[in-house]
């Protein structure tokens, strides 16, 4: 039987590519956005393409009573929910000084709230049958920190905790929870990089260019396979070679 996947943040970027690799694989694939309907209408049309069910929800993930009804939504739509893509995330680069506080509560609620939120909902359900599996974007940044990134690089780093604490919690009741923490990737998230800083960092980059959103989708759908039964509690980090 085919399983069911909610992917969040598949509007746009790495969780777009994840949503319609995995349609194309056969999982039916809930698909979440919070801005962007038209894309994720887009999104869900080409997924249907494939012959799964799919539906699109919008929801804030840092709400966390709007997660409430979006689990909701897909359990009456699917009947369970076996995997958890928690993928949605936004970035704003600048002095640590000059973040508004309203600034740092929005991004540690998007980036970390948002993934409690829905791990917290995706796992009572998980438990019902004591098998699924969950995978937490984090990043390069959650490991090594950045400049100008401090409250995304704090949320990021707390999400390999939280990855890592829930992998222990839940591996003995047949969940498996990992983290995927990319280097740069060619998404709207790094649109706004002047080109000389993009050169700069490429420079550091051994294989000397950004990374694919299709080849982060390309982990992800192996570590929720069966290919990756004995793999939890990991943080993989595909960046080219910029830490190694
Ligand atoms: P992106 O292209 O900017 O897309 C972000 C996605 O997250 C969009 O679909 C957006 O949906 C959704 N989103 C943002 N806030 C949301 C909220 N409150 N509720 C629900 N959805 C929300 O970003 P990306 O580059 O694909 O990044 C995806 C994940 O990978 C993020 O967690 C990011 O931190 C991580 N990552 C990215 C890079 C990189 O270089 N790109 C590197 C390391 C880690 P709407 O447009 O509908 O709001």
């Amino acid at each position: 039987m085919a399983k069911n996947v909610l992917v969040t943040g598949s509007s746009r970027g790495i969780g777009r590519e994840t949503a319609i690799l995995l349609a194309k694989e056969g999982y039916n694939v809930a698909i979440n956005y919070n801005k962007s309907e038209d894309k994720a209408k887009e999104v869900l049309e080409e997924c249907l393409s494939y012959g799964v069910k799919a539906i699109a929800i919008k929801a804030d993930v840092s709400d966390f009573k709007a997660v409430e009804k979006m689990f909701v939504n897909i359990i009456e739509e699917f009947g369970s929910i076996d995997i958890l893509i928690n993928n949605a995330g936004i970035a704003v680069a600048k002095q640590f000084q000059d973040y508004d506080p309203s600034e740092w509560h929005e991004i540690i609620g998007t980036n970390l709230n948002g993934m409690y939120h829905c791990a917290y909902f995706a796992l009572k359900d998980m438990m019902k049958r004591h098998e699924g599996v969950i995978i937490n974007l984090s990043s390069i940044f959650g490991i090594t920190g950045a400049a100008m990134e401090v409250p995304y690089s704090t949320s990021k780093g707390a999400v390999i905790a939280f990855t890592k604490s829930l992998a222990r919690e839940f591996g003995y009741s047949g969940i498996r929870i990992n983290s995927v923490a990319p280097g740069g990737i060619d998404t709207d998230m790094v649109a706004n990089v002047k080109d000389d800083d993009l050169d700069a960092f490429l420079e550091e980059v051994p294989l000397g260019r950004l990374g694919k959103p299709i080849e982060i989708a390309n982990l992800i759908s192996f570590l929720v396979s069966d290919k990756a039964s004995y793999i939890t509690g990991q943080i993989i980090s595909p960046n080219g070679g910029w830490l190694i």
